[in-house]
């Protein structure tokens, strides 16, 4: 159990949807008999086929155990996703009455918060990050909270900014905020600094969000990861679906996990490579900056970013155009690739025009 040593205003009760709370969940045929032996005519599967013929495991608690020692939390505390979207989704659906309830975002973010708000008919209110410094603005958050207000999401290192937000600003809205405070931590392993795991204990209203789909290379596989208290986490069990990770990403996420090495290796070449990229890409007459990133792109600011754009697609090289989103006028986001592919993007970029 994390032990709260400082009580907020927050009551994680009254801040959930009635229907939830009063919510029965489906109770799979592997929840209710749990052993691992036995011949197994309960789940209408087709025995008579190997291999991935059984549900997987709901819980996946093989999983958690591995996850529960690298992140140095208890598995009650982990909840895992089809990808953290699924997360996201499930955070609106735990605490936002559709039609009533609202979420506060800070542009330029993650489009995915809004999708998932709007998805669930939830209103957004949108409080801009600092121009230029994309930092916080915690007086306009504080200032806009009202009785609605269920989610905060503050993306840390922030897409497609990719700088972190300061850690004082982020403890100020956790600590004068009655509903959940959300950090979508997806490229925490890129930073120069360390994930809020550490501060769990001290916020229940806080819910860090993590991924295995970006320096663990597996986005293909799904798998994204929520840490909270365990009342929520309990929560997010209870409205997941029965079996939200396939039995195949189970198996091999848990066999990455033994490969931490090679993990910690891509962090060090990719860190590098950012670098050397962020150098490189100044230089360049058309390129007015280049943002300092603590992820695994970079946003450039151009002087013309859809004619690069069009460019660089005409020879096979694929950014994304942020040119269009507000405080990000002119920039293109660039993902670090192999050294290869970092050196050949600046050949190319050294014939445009
Ligand atoms: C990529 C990304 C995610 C990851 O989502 P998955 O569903 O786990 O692949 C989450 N948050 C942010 C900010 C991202 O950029």
């Amino acid at each position: 159990m994390l032990n709260y040593e400082l009580k907020t205003m927050f009551e994680l009760s009254k801040i959930v949807r009635d229907n939830i709370k009063s919510l029965k969940p489906y109770s799979s045929a592997r929840d209710e008999y749990k052993g691992k032996d036995g011949i197994f005519l309960d789940a209408n599967e087709n025995s008579l086929s190997k291999g991935y013929n059984r549900y997987p495991d709901p819980l996946q608690l093989k999983l958690k155990e591995k996850i529960s020692t690298l992140k140095n939390i208890p598995s009650e505390n982990i909840f895992l996703g089809n990808g953290s979207d699924e997360a996201i989704d499930i955070l609106f659906r735990t605490f936002c009455e559709p039609g009533i309830d609202n979420v506060i975002i800070c542009p330029p973010t993650y489009g995915m918060y809004e999708v998932s708000a709007n998805i669930n008919n939830v209103n957004v209110i949108k409080v801009p990050l600092t121009s230029e410094q994309f930092q916080l603005d915690t007086e306009t958050v504080l200032r806009r909270i009202n009785i609605n207000t269920k989610l905060i999401f503050i993306c840390c290192p922030n897409n497609p900014t990719g700088n972190g937000v300061k850690w004082n600003d982020i403890k100020l809205i956790l600590e004068n905020f009655t509903g959940i405070v959300v950090v979508d931590e997806a490229y925490i392993d890129f930073a120069n600094y360390n994930s809020l795991i550490s501060k769990l204990s001290a916020y229940p209203n806080l819910v860090l969000l993590q991924t295995f789909s970006k320096a663990w290379g597996m986005a293909g596989l799904r798998v994204g990861m929520a840490f909270a208290s365990a009342e929520i986490i309990s929560l997010f069990n209870k409205i997941k679906s029965p079996y939200n990770i396939n039995a195949v990403s189970q198996e091999i996420v848990l066999k990455a996990l033994e490969r931490k090495d090679e993990v910690v290796g891509f962090i060090e070449i990719i860190k590098t490579e950012r670098e050397k990229l962020r150098t490189e890409l100044s230089t360049l007459s058309f390129v007015a900056k280049v943002y300092p990133s603590e992820a695994n792109f970079l946003l450039v600011k151009t002087t013309d970013a859809k004619s690069i754009y069009d460019f660089l697609v005409s020879k096979q090289i694929i950014v994304r155009d942020r040119s269009k989103i507000e405080l990000c006028e002119g920039c293109l986001r660039i993902t670090i690739g192999t050294k290869e592919e970092n050196e050949l993007l600046l050949k190319t970029l050294k014939q445009y025009k």
